[in-house]
């Protein structure tokens, strides 16, 4: 398997070079040159077998022969093994044709556990068999942050520093990440928004200089292997619920479209989804781009779900790639003009295309709230904001559509992340798990620095240990 950039001006890579590479060096994103697709009877067969045996047959396919076999499944095992339920991400019903996917029993209680897991260990391995170093830096709203930090904290071949936006993300977000001890984590608190945060990342890759000096390598929702690693609870659960015979719509709280595009990616694959459904808070770009034709930026407001307050959505720009029929030169024109006039009109045969199996709905944050009151008062059940985003925005277009398949929300965040958030809205105040009650306790360590690429620039080299051999 070939991966190629968006942007066409890359060299084509294998998996693992992709791996360590994240963004590509012409700014682009890297996807395969085709997508593997699965039989139904296959896919058929997934049916209550374990999560890892899924994750080995949908990964393979887009590693081929890159890794041996026997020890990509070792390292799948592993990453899952360390889950707190047993299913990995077990699927619960919260109203008739809705259900809802857990998929927050990881070490830091978000959905970015389950691929972070999973590719923590296969760049060690990787780098490890290339007796090389690498840099880690990702900007984070939250959730990337502390489960990249757990994912690779005291590994020896890779140091992390992570940027997330000063006083914009909850407590137990930043106390995961700044109460690490290992000498390889730098938790980096940025004067900015995480849009910022995520402009300086994409800055550093383009400096090529640092960038071979430091082996810069990125663990956001842009490196391919964490899409590929997401696609895998798609089956998981859409076999659940009597997939391949039967169709399945998804409602994904979205941000950076990493989650979401897994889903897409597991629809290439060969599983009947029906409609995937963009839910956003209040900052809706894309709910805006799929109803006007127009992608444009705006200010960041901070909400009660943080990890989807961004206007920027890097992944995006995967799937217009495919909607412009894989068109590198249209590519790079709309992102030269979002990057001079932070905006640009998608055309109308792609407009379509993506309208065809997407749809979007933005939730308010009194919507959010009074939808958390509701699944407390109607199941019983504690769902987080980011969650309920994606519950409430199922339910409004299942009003719509008189929804004929099954609705799946993904509940991307534990509700003890955001106590606040849910005391606000149901009197009570969810605890950490044991495991993670002690973050509170523990001394903060990071270090704040000013909205500015040469002072960060400043700091890595610093602190990096990788140097070119
Ligand atoms: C990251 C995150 C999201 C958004 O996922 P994307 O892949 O960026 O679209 C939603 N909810 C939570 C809790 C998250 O951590």
């Amino acid at each position: 398997m070939t991966y190629i950039s968006t942007r066409g001006e890359a060299p084509a890579l294998t998996f693992t070079q992709a791996l360590l590479t994240g963004l590509a060096s012409d700014g682009g994103l890297y996807l395969p040159d085709h997508y593997p697709r699965l039989a139904p009877e296959t896919i058929r067969a997934f049916a209550g077998r374990p999560y890892a045996e899924v994750a080995a047959s949908v990964i393979t396919p887009f590693v081929g022969d890159d890794l041996p076999a026997g020890l990509l499944r070792e390292m799948i095992d592993d990453a899952y093994a360390g889950f707190r339920h047993p299913a990995v991400t077990p699927l619960s019903q919260l109203d008739s044709n809705l259900y809802f996917l857990e998929l927050f029993h990881g070490a830091t209680l978000a959905f970015k556990d389950v691929a972070m897991q999973l590719l923590g260990r296969l760049m060690d391995h990787v780098l490890k068999m290339h007796g090389r170093r690498a840099t880690i830096v990702g900007a984070t709203s939250g959730d990337t942050g502390a489960a990249a930090i757990e994912a690779f904290r005291g590994l020896a071949q890779v140091d992390v520093f992570i940027l997330y936006p000063h006083g914009r993300v909850s407590d137990v977000q930043r106390r995961q990440m700044t109460t690490v001890a290992d000498a390889n984590i730098h938790a980096i608190a940025i004067e900015g928004t995480f849009d910022d945060a995520q402009a300086i990342i994409k800055g550093l890759f383009q400096n090529q200089t640092l960038r071979g000096e430091l082996n810069l390598s990125g663990v956001n929702s842009i490196n391919w292997a964490r899409v590929v690693a997401q696609a895998v609870y798609y089956f998981t659960s859409a076999v659940t619920l009597g997939a391949p015979h039967r169709t399945i719509s998804y409602a994904v709280p979205t941000g950076n479209f990493g989650d979401i595009l897994a889903g897409w990616i597991a629809k290439r694959m060969g599983l009947p989804i029906d409609r995937l459904l963009i839910a956003t808070n209040t900052n809706d770009i894309l709910a805006r781009a799929l109803r006007d034709g127009r992608y444009e930026v705006r200010g960041v407001e901070p909400t009660q779900s943080p990890s989807m307050d961004i206007q920027v959505s890097s992944n995006f720009e995967r799937l217009l790639f495919e909607a412009y029929g894989r068109d590198s030169q249209a590519l790079r024109r709309l992102m030269a003009q979002l990057s001079q006039s932070r905006g640009f009109s998608i055309d109308p045969g792609p407009l379509e295309t993506i309208r065809a199996e997407f749809a979007a709905e933005a939730v308010n944050e009194q919507e959010t709230t009074e939808e958390i009151a509701r699944v407390y008062r109607e199941a019983e059940v504690l769902i987080d904001p980011h969650s309920a985003v994606g519950v409430a925005a199922a339910r409004r277009h299942l009003n719509i559509t008189s929804g004929e398949s099954p609705m799946v929300v993904l509940g991307t965040a534990h509700p003890a992340k955001f106590p606040d958030a849910m005391e606000k809205a149901t009197g009570v105040r969810p605890p950490l798990p044991p495991h993670l009650a002690e973050i509170l306790e523990k001394p903060e360590r990071l270090t704040l620095l000013p909205n500015d690429q040469g002072v960060i620039e400043e700091f890595l080299r610093k602190y990096a240990r990788a140097k070119i051999h």
